[in-house]
This record gives C-alpha cells, structure tokens and sequence, in this order.
C-alpha cells in the first residue's frame, strides 16, 4: 500500500497561525518580536535565507532587521556587536548567518548569544536543556522532524526509532527529542558515517530519520576534485537509503537536502537547463518512490522538513520573546 505522504506545508502552516494569534498579542502588549539576524560579509546563499527570513517574519507579523557587517570585521568587534544586542531590550531573538569569514571562531561567536535571545536553539544551555526536558527553544530542524512524526503518530512506545545522522544541529537534538519522555519513548539508535551495517539498523526502524545529505556530498566532492584537475569518475548518486532498507509499515523523515543534477549525458556531463546551466534537482536520502510503496508515511523532500523548519525558527522566536516580555 502505498505511504501516506506528510504534508509540511500544512503542518508549517497550523504553526504559522498560532504564531501570528501570538505576534498580535504580543505587538498588542507593546512587546513585539523583533528577530535580528547578524550578517558578516557578503555571501549569495545567505542572501536566500535572509530574504526568506525577512519574507516569513513579516508575513507573520514579525519584526525583522537585517545588520549587515563589514566582511573584514575582527572577532573581538564582532562580539561586542553580539553584547550590544543581547543587552538590546528591542531585540527578543538573535540569528547568526553562515558562513562566517575566516578570521572568525563562529562557535564562539554562537556561544556569545544569549541563550534567551538564541532563536536557533543552538546555545549549549538550550541544548543542554533538551536532556533536562524544558528550556522554551530547541534546535529548529530537529524540532521540525519530531513535529512531522508526532502529527503522525502519537504512541511512540515500544518502537524502535533509527536516527541516520548524528550532527549538532539535527541527528544529536532528534535522539534527545525521542527520549524526553520517561515512559512513553521509542527505542533510539543513531547511525552515522561510522555505522558498520547501516540497513540492519534501518530495516528494524518503526520510525526512521535520515539527516547525512550523502548525494550532495558526494556532488561536492566531485566537482571539487574536478577543479583541482584530479582524474576522478562520476559518484554514484543513489540515495543513501534505498526501498530495501525501509521495513514495512515505518514512518519515514527525511530531513537531506540534496541539490544534485537532474541526470547525466552520454558523455557524463550533467543534462543542462534552458539557460545552459546544470539542470539541477532537489532530493532527500531517502528513494522517496520506492521508500514510499513500504512505509505507513513519507515526508517529501521538498515539501516535508524544509517548511516545518522556518516555522520552528518563528515559533523559538516568539518563545524567546514570549519569556522576555
Ligand atoms: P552534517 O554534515 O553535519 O552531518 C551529516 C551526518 O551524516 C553525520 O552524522 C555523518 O556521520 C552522517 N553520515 C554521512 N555519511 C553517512 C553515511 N554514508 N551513512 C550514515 N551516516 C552518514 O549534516 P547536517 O547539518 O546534520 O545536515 C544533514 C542533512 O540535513 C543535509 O542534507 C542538510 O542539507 C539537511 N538539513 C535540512 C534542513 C531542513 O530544514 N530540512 C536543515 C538543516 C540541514
């Protein structure tokens, strides 16, 4: 039977109207939240983000400014502009751009953000409150993957929950999530790069997570062997996860974002749009056509994590500034 295919957008959308119902009331109070997000330099893909950042605030009733900083800025003047903000009762939450310029240590730059204005969930006491079960923000996307499973199925006991991918930002919290219940938790394994057999794991997951962005890694790692002029074949860009390692009946959350070429010519070279550039696809870990004829529910990859995500950044910024007012 084929899967029930989970729907972010309506899930990112419930988010959304509550946290407009909770922007007015707050903006009513006199207390509206107000996000800043800390650009140094100029980079395109951050462009992307703080445009859509700006997009999404201001939708919802949002405050959003955007502080541009000169790229050559020292590391020490960059912390003083992140102490004048956290002391800044206007600004309620504090995001900071990547990629950051050489010359700057960005974990202690993140770590200089106060955790009640750290709308990313990112600051080791917010992640350090995910073991504890409290603390008003966690890290947006796994936050977002735990709510598509949860809007899914509730009954998590008993179940065996496989996490692929064990980053900071979203295979390390996703585990944490699962296990804040003492009682109702599923059973939780966390694979990575470093995982021996990885199918035995997936193929017993009730509840499967991927987060390792294998495709586009190994995109990337092409391209970059190709420009230093090494001799290096096309990679295999099968998805990590294919149907054979999903079990019947799982629910699957693919959070990867891969941007790989839609195919390949004769030749090798990837197939090319109408303006003559790569032609190029966005797609998950997971074999979303075969995963999806064996599993219960299926996150799409676009259109499952991805929106969830920028919900979850509006709904920390409104509990940071929820908690300040
Ligand atoms: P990361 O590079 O920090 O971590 C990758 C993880 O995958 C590591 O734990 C690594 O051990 C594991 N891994 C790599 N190759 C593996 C393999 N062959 N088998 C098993 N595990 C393997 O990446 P990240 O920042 O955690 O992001 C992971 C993916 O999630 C990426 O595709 C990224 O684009 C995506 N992402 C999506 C959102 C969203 O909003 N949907 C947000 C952030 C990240």
């Amino acid at each position: 039977m084929a899967a029930k295919i989970i729907d972010g957008e309506a899930v990112a959308k419930t988010l959304t109207d509550q946290i407009i119902a909770d922007a007015t009331e707050l903006t009513a109070a006199g207390r509206p939240p107000h996000l800043v997000a800390v650009q140094v330099g100029e980079n395109p893909a951050s462009k992307i983000y703080t445009n859509m950042q700006r997009k999404n605030c201001e939708a919802a009733g949002l405050e959003y400014e955007l502080l541009e900083l000169d790229e050559g800025i020292s590391q020490n003047d960059l912390l003083a502009k992140i102490d004048e903000l956290n002391n800044d009762p206007k600004v309620t939450g504090l995001i900071l751009q990547m990629p950051l310029p050489s010359q700057i240590d960005a974990r202690q730059v993140q770590v200089a953000i106060s955790p009640a204005k750290d709308v990313e969930g990112m600051h080791p006491e917010n992640m350090g409150q995910l073991f504890y079960g409290g603390g008003i923000v966690s890290a947006c996307t796994a936050a977002a993957a735990v709510e598509l499973l949860k809007q899914t199925e509730s009954n998590l006991a008993g179940k065996e929950a496989v996490v692929v991918g064990h980053s900071e930002i979203v295979g390390k919290p996703i585990a944490a999530m699962l296990l804040q219940s003492l009682t109702e938790s599923p059973t939780v394994t966390v694979c990575h790069i470093a995982t021996k057999d990885l199918a035995s794991h997936t193929k017993n997951a009730d509840i499967l997570f991927v987060a390792a962005g294998v495709s586009q890694a190994k995109w990337r790692g092409y391209n970059r062997k190709k420009k230093a002029g090494e001799d290096v074949s096309l990679p295999d860009l099968t998805p990590l996860i294919t149907g054979e390692m999903v079990k019947e009946g799982a629910i699957v959350i693919d959070v990867a974002i891969n941007r790989i070429p839609k195919g390949f010519d004769s030749g090798g070279a990837p197939l090319k749009n109408d303006k003559g550039k790569n032609a190029m696809k966005t797609v998950g870990d997971v074999d979303f056509e075969a995963a999806k004829e064996k599993a219960a529910a299926i996150t799409p990859v676009p259109g499952g994590v991805g929106p969830v995500t920028v919900a979850m950044l509006l709904k920390n910024t409104i509990a940071c500034a929820k908690a300040m007012a």
